[in-house]
């Protein structure tokens, strides 16, 4: 793709030309703020667009749907990809940079190194999806490397995902701050994915039940309920009430390590990751004991 410049938004698809772009505006004193994405943006992507502009002079999103972070039997090919409606979106927010690298440009023949992630890596997505979250650290720090930016946005929609970022640069020394911006939802509850494109509209209505089980937990917690798998029991039945829901897994963990806790004496994360008439869905939300 020719690099073109377009009201004010460069879109790039080379490393070279991005770390001039970067350079001349790091000269300028400008703070750099990057945006890492796989495409098919909505709100939520748009809202850590909104939060880097609010602290960066540059914001650099990439666009890129990362092979090595899907597995053989998943959604790579049917991923949706939407360039020309991406890019309007991004220069509606005024974002200075698109980089919208090839598979060629990230993974040139050869290339075998690998960021291998530890023990926050290990469960839920990590063990429903294996060699996922070795894909998502290698392509963040070759963005990170690539950009060197400032700071990085992630979403809290991705909770464990948000958290192995932070644990690798924490670990690695990579001098950037993360910052993870809130999930933005539907008017009814349901986090915005890029996958909510698979859903028909029974499925959509059947999706909710994500949203409703979290809820659950969350009142359940809040009348004093400490039990964990009590407090699970309850978010595996409100899932289920949906015909053709199929749960990967229900769950209460540290919201740091991830670990699964058994009682509830503290903060704890509720994640859940839900199969809905084919098209596997995540959310979470952080509880309390009241
Ligand atoms: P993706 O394109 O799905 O890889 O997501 C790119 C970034 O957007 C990740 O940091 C996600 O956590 C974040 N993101 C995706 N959906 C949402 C949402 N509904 N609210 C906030 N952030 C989100």
């Amino acid at each position: 793709m020719p690099q073109e410049k377009q009201a004010g938004m460069v879109v790039l698809t080379e490393v070279g030309r991005l770390r001039e772009v970067v350079a001349a505006a790091r000269g300028q004193g400008k703070r750099i703020g990057l945006v890492p994405t796989m495409g098919a943006l909505h709100e939520g992507h748009l809202s850590l667009v909104r939060a880097s502009k609010a602290e960066c002079g540059l914001s650099v999103v990439s666009i890129y749907v990362n092979p090595t972070q899907f597995g053989p039997s998943e959604d790579l090919d049917r991923y949706p990809r939407n360039l020309e409606s991406d890019l309007d979106q991004l220069r509606g927010c005024g974002a200075e940079v698109a980089f919208v690298p090839s598979n060629q440009t990230m993974y040139p023949e050869g290339c075998s190194t690998w960021v291998e992630p530890g023990e926050v890596a290990g469960p839920w997505e990590g063990e429903c999806r294996p060699g996922h979250f070795r894909g998502v650290a290698t392509v963040v720090l070759k963005l990170l490397n690539m950009v060197q930016p400032d700071v990085a946005y992630f979403g809290q929609k991705d909770y464990q995902q948000a958290r192995v970022v932070r644990k690798m640069v924490d670990d690695l020394n990579v001098p950037v701050a993360i910052h993870t911006c809130p999930t933005v939802r539907e008017p009814d509850g349901l986090a915005m994915s890029s996958r909510n494109r698979y859903l028909d509209s029974d499925a959509r209505q059947k999706a909710l039940v994500l949203w409703r089980s979290l809820c659950v937990a969350r009142e359940t917690a809040a009348r004093g309920e400490r039990d964990a798998a009590t407090i699970v029991a309850r978010m595996r039945k409100t899932i289920l009430a949906a015909e053709g829901a199929s749960i990967d897994y229900a769950a209460l963990a540290d919201p740091e390590t991830l670990a699964p806790v058994v009682r509830v004496d503290h903060p704890a994360v509720a994640l859940v990751a839900v199969n809905i008439d084919g098209t596997r869905l995540i959310d979470n939300l952080v509880i309390a004991p009241p």
